[in-house]
């Protein structure tokens, strides 16, 4: 018996967790239950994470959580619990597997079957964002070596454990060099590691609307957090709903499963939302614990409930199904076909896996790290780079002087062009000449001088070469 902590949630949360618990419970899932509350009422007792101390408690001590979804209160202030939850977890990988239905559940992808895993700590997500000018926010984007290099290697782990053929991997790194570029190379160095699984690299872009147009041609993929975030809702909608689709967070100690849809307010209480998500979080995590065969005692018959045409109505259609029906309906027509098999639709076979753990990281030996120069990123309110390069063009010290002046990435400063649109927020590179390296305190007397000029600094970046290799980005058109 594995004691899990369990969060009924918001909107139609409880009406779900109660229809999957319900199933899982019938089938002989060997659980106990302890009961947390998180999300809105918690949030609005004025307690901005949503989630009690004792509730981490209870997550901590059993390790397993199966969460409905919340509602996060409208207005600022409220963190997101998922985004939290997945942190201080270390809940790195998030496994959103996909696939159709049809001809039972309507879709224009008959032979859609991925399983997206995403980056889940890292990237934009990080949630670090300053407003530095009248004019311009910073996110910050982080990519880390680790990160990636645990992301990585839990999808190819993943698709060895599962027999999936390919990993594909989604970057933009024509873009973003340095954060994507990094996450795409230790892709490769991961990969080859793994002869037998194919490997293939995507553009996001039109890897995503050739995911869109051709889903059927992904396995497994593997992105960083946003695409990710993204990319695994069009697939489960393309597959036939959102509303169908669970999804697993996992870490090295603990591991989080929920469905992928919202806690979808309007039509709480009411007795008819679609439980299936949830179910197939449910189901990821009776795998996890090891119940394998309960697992896909539940998962045959659900898809037997299906392809008996007994659909809740986000998925009912005149012609294909046979009788709409209830939350608490649907879960007692899939107790019911609890032991059978679909004949249509292929069953599932879930067979006992030793879990995926990965090598602790080993960091590498450090880099020859070499300062370069500095970006002093300046508020100002002028419009002509050429007036504040001629302001600039003061400030030097041995080794560093002005090299560069870029607007939102574009180079502006020298020869820019007059027809490129600037706010107040200027990147003000100085670089030292001819491969010399400028100290720290060059830097420091910088900000001084830039001081005394009345400019209004608001950030500095150094510039570094690491082994030799320039590891900052060039103004756009530099
Ligand atoms: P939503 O996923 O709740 O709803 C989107 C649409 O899908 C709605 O039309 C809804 O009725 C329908 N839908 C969703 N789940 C369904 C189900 N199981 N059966 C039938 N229909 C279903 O997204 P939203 O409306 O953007 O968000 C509502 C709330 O949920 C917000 O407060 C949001 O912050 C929260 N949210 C929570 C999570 C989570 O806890 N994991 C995820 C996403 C959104």
């Amino acid at each position: 018996m594995k004691k899990i902590t369990v969060a009924k949630g918001d909107g139609i949360g409880p009406e779900i967790m109660d229809a999957t618990l319900s199933i899982i419970m019938a089938a002989g899932a060997q659980i106990e239950i302890e009961e947390i509350e998180v999300g809105e009422k918690v949030y609005l007792s004025g307690n901005t994470s949503g989630i009690a101390k004792e509730s981490w408690e209870s997550i901590r001590r059993n390790k397993v959580f199966l969460k409905a979804p919340i509602t996060t209160p409208q207005g600022g202030g409220y963190k997101s619990l998922n985004v939290t939850t997945r942190k201080m977890l270390g809940l790195f990988s998030n496994v959103r597997p996909c696939s159709s239905l049809y001809p039972f559940v309507p879709t224009k992808h008959p032979n859609l079957d991925m399983v997206i895993i995403r980056e889940n700590e890292e990237d934009l997500y990080a949630g670090i964002e300053h407003q530095q000018t009248d004019e311009v926010i910073q996110c910050l984007k982080l990519v880390s070596r680790p990160g990636c290099e645990k992301i990585i290697r839990y999808a190819f782990e993943y698709a060895k454990t599962h027999g999936r053929k390919k990993v594909t991997c989604f970057t933009k790194d024509n873009i973003m060099k340095q954060t994507d570029g990094l996450f795409h190379k230790v892709f490769d160095e991961i990969g080859e590691e793994y002869p037998d699984i194919e490997k293939e690299h995507w553009i996001i872009d039109i890897g995503a609307a050739k995911m869109a147009d051709t889903p059927e041609i992904f396995d497994v993929i593997v992105t960083l957090n946003l695409y990710g975030d993204v990319l695994s809702d069009v697939a489960a909608q393309i597959a036939g709903s959102v509303g169908l689709a669970g999804s697993a967070n996992i870490g090295e100690e603990y591991a989080m499963f929920e469905a992928i849809h919202g806690s979808a307010p309007r039509i709480a209480g009411q007795n008819k939302a679609n439980p299936s998500g949830l179910l197939h979080g449910a189901i990821m995590m009776l795998n996890h614990l090891g119940q394998n065969h309960v697992a896909e005692r539940v998962h045959n018959a659900w898809l037997k409930t299906l392809e008996d045409g007994i659909h809740t109505y986000d998925i009912y259609r005149e012609g294909v199904s046979k009788q709409k029906v209830s939350t608490s309906e649907f879960a007692d027509a899939i107790i019911e076909r609890l032991g059978q098999v679909p004949s249509q639709l292929k069953p599932v076979k879930y067979e006992s896996r030793n879990p995926i753990h990965l090598p602790a990281y080993q960091r590498k030996a450090a880099a020859d790290k070499a300062l370069q120069g500095v970006d002093l990123f300046v508020h100002w309110r002028g419009e002509d780079a050429n007036e504040l390069g001629h302001i600039l063009n003061d400030l030097k010290t041995e080794h560093l002087q002005l090299t560069m002046i870029s607007n939102r990435g574009i180079k502006v400063w020298p020869e820019g062009f007059k027809e490129t649109f600037c706010t107040d927020h200027w990147r003000c590179r100085f670089s030292a000449e001819g491969g010399s390296q400028p100290s720290k305190e060059e830097i420091i007397k910088l900000q001084e001088l830039a001081y005394h000029k009345n400019l209004d600094v608001i950030k500095t970046e150094n510039l570094y070469q690491f082994d030799g290799k320039a590891a900052y980005s060039l103004g756009q058109g530099q």
